[in-house]
């Protein structure tokens, strides 16, 4: 007889990536697979729900948005869940297509100290396969790799985030197989009232400026939509209301880091810079902006240690404009994905929000005005001094105006469009969780964390 309270239940973390390629399949599919398994016909108990956690986003070998996925059990049967594990991975995976998978299990209450401080690298920084591997064995994490293993990175790091204060919630909505790849059919009605009537508890669901609905992906692969919030009730009801007449296979809600900028919490000020980082920086500009064809704007900035940095704002941002505006001295916080250069091999930072901090006056000598014409006075050369063409008047030197500067302090993001999955939307600075969330204490989920239809 199966006992939840049973002395026989262990804790096993579960995490999982990189089983998907740029051809097809997707990790959170598989992994809405996985949990339907496990919770139904292995009679595990879910601790937490599954964690769809977004790594450091400038990784190059990432597929698309680098979600790592964790799953957290009370079973009484570990191994039975993992051989399940390996053998639904090692077939469901894309593996012919370039996917590298990497399964990674930990069994214990408590997740180590080490193992954090690791997930919270993996957020910003670029982790070898090999310290992987060190911390795997030091820790006892089994790690399993297939192709070339490189999931093994993202397995661990996903077991490692505990994403105890900010987070938000996702409910994914899964195809059926004969209907992947055909258009995907919404009622946008539907999404415009749910973006209007769960506003500010449900982000990204619609972009009103482009006039894009933004739920459903576009690609072969099996997500149909996905309702993006701040609680399990919230995307779930909201998810429900637009379900489309195409039989799905059925939801899953995922508690994730998307909307919370959590790659961009590392302070880079005075840090060495490396290619592939993620963060944000406090600047001073100190070389105004130029803006090149196709609309990107460059301009260099020195930190408090004096280090120079070239920073790209590109054209799809929509930030350009606001920051061809600033001038040398202005004092400014950007967040910032770090890229090789193309011509001389320097960094580039890339930015991902622009904070204006402080905006310097902008002052110009201009020649002095006439008191009595009303008309600038005429250059008599060199040091001689100024001379109204009309009267005759004279002054000795140029005067000093302050102009006006069209820019005012505040955050400002990239336009939706630009977003990342990441990205804190603007709505959200100031909602974000701060109490720990603590799956130790045993908490239900909602009770319809997951479906099948
Ligand atoms: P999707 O979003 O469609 O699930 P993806 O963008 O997550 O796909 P993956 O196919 O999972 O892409 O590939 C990401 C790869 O990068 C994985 O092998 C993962 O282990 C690895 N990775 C993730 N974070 C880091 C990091 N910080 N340093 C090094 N490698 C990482």
């Amino acid at each position: 007889m199966f006992d939840p309270a049973s002395k026989d239940m262990k804790v096993v973390h579960i995490g999982f990536d990189d089983t998907d390629s740029q051809r097809g399949r997707c990790t959170t599919n598989l992994a809405y697979k996985i949990t339907c398994k496990l919770k139904n016909e292995m009679d595990s108990i879910f601790i937490d729900y599954p964690l769809l956690v977004r790594l450091n986003p400038n990784i190059p070998w990432k597929t698309r948005g680098n979600g790592a996925v964790c799953l957290r059990v009370k079973s009484d049967q570990p191994e039975q869940i993992i051989e399940y594990l390996l053998d639904t991975v090692r077939r469901e995976s894309d593996l012919s297509n370039g996917a590298n998978p990497g399964v990674a299990i930990f069994a214990g209450e408590d997740i180590p100290l080490a193992l954090r401080q690791f997930s919270s690298r993996a957020m910003y920084d670029v982790i070898d396969i090999k310290e992987t591997e060190n911390l795997a064995s030091q820790l006892s994490i089994q790690t399993f790799k297939f192709g070339e293993g490189l999931g093994i990175i993202g397995a661990v790091a996903s077991i490692g985030s505990l994403l105890e204060c900010d987070h938000t919630y996702e409910a994914i909505a899964y195809r059926k197989e004969q209907f992947c790849g055909s258009p995907r059919e919404i009622d946008r009605s539907k999404v415009l009232k749910i973006n209007t009537d769960t506003h500010p508890f449900t982000f990204n669901s619609y972009d009103s400026i482009h006039d894009r609905v933004l739920v459903t992906p576009h690609g072969p692969d099996p997500v149909f939509c996905g309702i993006r919030g701040e609680d399990p009730f919230t995307v779930i009801r909201a998810l429900e209301y637009i379900l489309p007449i195409e039989r799905l296979e059925g939801y899953m809600v995922f508690r994730t880091n998307q909307g919370t900028n959590m790659h961009l919490q590392n302070d880079l000020s005075i840090k060495k810079l490396r290619t592939h980082n993620s963060g944000y920086i406090r600047c001073f500009v100190t070389k105004r902006p130029t803006i090149i064809r196709g609309g990107h704007v460059f301009f260099e900035v020195s930190n408090f240690n004096n280090n120079k940095y070239q920073v790209a704002v590109y054209e799809p941002t929509g930030l350009g404009k606001l920051a061809s505006k600033l001038i040398e001295g202005d004092h400014i916080d950007i967040g910032i994905s770090v890229s090789k250069g193309n011509s001389n091999g320097s960094n580039v930072l890339n930015v991902e929000y622009l904070t204006i901090l402080n905006i310097v006056d902008e002052v110009t000598n201009i020649n002095p005005l006439c008191n009595k014409c009303r008309k600038r006075m005429k250059s008599e050369g060199k040091n001689k001094g100024f001379q109204c063409k009309i009267c005759g008047d004279k002054s000795d030197s140029k005067v000093v105006v302050t102009n006006s500067r069209d820019l005012q302090s505040g955050t400002y993001l990239p336009s939706l469009k630009a977003h990342r999955h990441l990205t804190k939307p603007l709505h959200r600075f100031g909602m974000e969780k701060t109490y720990p969330y603590l799956p130790k204490i045993f908490k239900p989920l909602n009770s319809e964390w997951l479906k099948s239809f």
